[in-house]
C-alpha cells in the first residue's frame, strides 16, 4: 500500500504532494499505534529454554514486545540474573528467570512450574539451548561427546515438550518452537554430529505437529543460517573464517537474534494459525533445499 502511495508521489508537486505526505505519515503512525494496541501474543505465557544470551534472548525479548509473559533461563543464575534486569530495564516488565540446564529433570520441573506459579499457566515452549563440544566430520565423533550432542539438543527437546503438554493442553491448545539449524538441512562438515542431531528436531518437529495438531497445539521449527552468537564466534569472527561464511551467504552478511525473535513471534502467533509442522529457514539465503 504505502509502495503504491510512492509511485504517486512521484507523480506529484505542491499542495498535493505535501497532503499525500500527511496522509502516508499518519496512515504508517496509525498501523504502529494499532499493532501496539493489539500485540499478537497478549495474555500468553512463554518459556525459552537457553535464553539469557544469543538466539534465545532475542526471541525472549521479542515474545515480550508482543505482548507475552516469558520464563527466561539458562545454566547459570548470574546470567539468568542479568538477562532479566536487562529486559525489565527495557520496560518489559512481564518477564521471571529461573536456573535450568535442560539437560536436568529437577530443572526442567522447576521451569514448568515456575510458569505456573508466575503466571498460570504455558502456551508457549520454545527449545533452544544445544551443545556442540566437538569439531569434526561425523563419523570421527566420540561416543561422549555424540551422548552430549543428542543428550542437549533432542533428547531434551523431547523432553521439554512431553513434560510442557499438561500445561498446553489445560489451555486447549498452544505452540512449540524449536530451534535447529540450517545444518540440520545442509550439514556443515565440520559440525558433523551437531548437524545430525539438527536433522533430529525437523523429524521430531514433523512427528510432535501430526500427533498434536487434532489438539491445537501447534508444532514449528526454526532453522537459522549463521547468527552473530557467542555460538558462532568462530565462525563470525577471525576474518578468514568470516569471508569463507559470507561467501555462502547472498545477503552478504549474519542474521542477529532479534531476526529470529521476530520468525519465532510469527509461529507462535495467531498470523501462524494454520501453520504445524513445518521450518522455517532464516539463513539470509543460504542454500538449504529447492
Ligand atoms: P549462545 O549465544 O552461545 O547462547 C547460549 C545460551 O544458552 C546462553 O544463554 C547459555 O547460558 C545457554 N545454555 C547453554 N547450554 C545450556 C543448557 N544445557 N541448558 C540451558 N541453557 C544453556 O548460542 P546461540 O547461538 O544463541 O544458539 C542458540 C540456538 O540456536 C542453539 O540451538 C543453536 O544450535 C542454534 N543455532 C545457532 C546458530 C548461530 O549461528 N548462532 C545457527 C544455527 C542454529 P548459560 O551459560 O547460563 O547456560
Amino acid at each position: 500500500m504505502i509502495v503504491g502511495k510512492l509511485s504517486i508521489l512521484s507523480t506529484m508537486t505542491g499542495r498535493n504532494a505535501k497532503a499525500a505526505i500527511n496522509l502516508t505519515t499518519s496512515v504508517s503512525k496509525y498501523s504502529t499505534a494499532a499493532s501496539m494496541a493489539n500485540p499478537r501474543l497478549a495474555g500468553k505465557v512463554a518459556i525459552v529454554t537457553a535464553s539469557t544470551d544469543g538466539i534465545g534472548f532475542g526471541i525472549a525479548r521479542r515474545l515480550l514486545r508482543e505482548g507475552a509473559s516469558v520464563v527466561v533461563s539458562s545454566r547459570k543464575q548470574k546470567n539468568v540474573d542479568e538477562a532479566v534486569k536487562a529486559l525489565q530495564t527495557e520496560g518489559l516488565k512481564s518477564v521471571t528467570g529461573i536456573v535450568c540446564h535442560v539437560g536436568k529433570k529437577d530443572d526442567r520441573s522447576k521451569l514448568f512450574e515456575e510458569a505456573k506459579k508466575k503466571f498460570g499457566g504455558l502456551d508457549i515452549l520454545i527449545s533452544n539451548a544445544a551443545a556442540n563440544p566437538t569439531v569434526g566430520p561425523v563419523l570421527d565423533c566420540e561416543e561422549d561427546a555424540w551422548d552430549k550432542i543428542f543428550d542437549i539438543n533432542v533428547k531434551s527437546a523431547y523432553l521439554l515438550s512431553q513434560e510442557a503438554l499438561p500445561l498446553l493442553r489445560k489451555r486447549g491448545g498452544g505452540s512449540i518452537v524449536y530451534v535447529a539449524s540450517i545444518a540440520g538441512l545442509q550439514p556443515f562438515p565440520l559440525l558433523g554430529a551437531y548437524s545430525v542431531s539438527k536433522t533430529a528436531l525437523l523429524g521430531l518437529t514433523k512427528a510432535a505437529a501430526q500427533t498434536l495438531a487434532s489438539e491445537n497445539i501447534r508444532v514449528n521449527c526454526l532453522a537459522p543460517g549463521v547468527i552473530k552468537t557467542k555460538f558462532a564466534q568462530a565462525i563470525t569472527e577471525p576474518e578468514t573464517s568470516r569471508d569463507v561464511a559470507l561467501q555462502s551467504i547472498p545477503m552478504q552478511r549474519f542474521g542477529t537474534p532479534d531476526e529470529m525473535g521476530g520468525v519465532v513471534a510469527f509461529l507462535c502467533s495467531d498470523d501462524a494459525a494454520y501453520i504445524t509442522g513445518e521450518t522455517i529457514v532464516a539463513s539470509g539465503g543460504m542454500q538449504s533445499r529447492l
